[in-house]
């Protein structure tokens, strides 16, 4: 059975870019705002569940303002599935 590793986004913030709107407030074709990706929130924490050895320390791993996660000492031979929200901007 495949390691999985189970994303929680637990805080966010608005993004200060577009000022949670997601994109540039233009009337006509707004644009996507470049930080936040059109989502208007930043991510600020993140837990992370792992199959093998439970909720892992914050030491860890490591994300990103879009809610990617990087894990720390990560053997890239092994198959991992990672496992998001289904709502993950809920
Ligand atoms: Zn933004």
């Amino acid at each position: 059975m495949a390691r999985k590793l189970i994303i929680r986004y637990t805080s966010f913030r608005e993004c200060p870019n577009c000022g949670g709107r997601g994109d540039d407030g233009a009337a006509w074709r707004p644009l996507s705002c470049k930080r936040c990706e059109g989502r208007g929130r930043l991510v600020t924490d993140v837990e992370v569940e792992d199959s093998v050895r439970g909720k892992l320390p914050r030491s860890a791993y490591d994300f990103n303002t879009k809610g990617e996660v990087f894990l720390v000492d990560f053997d890239e031979d092994e198959e991992i599935e990672v496992i998001l929200p289904g709502d993950r901007w809920g």
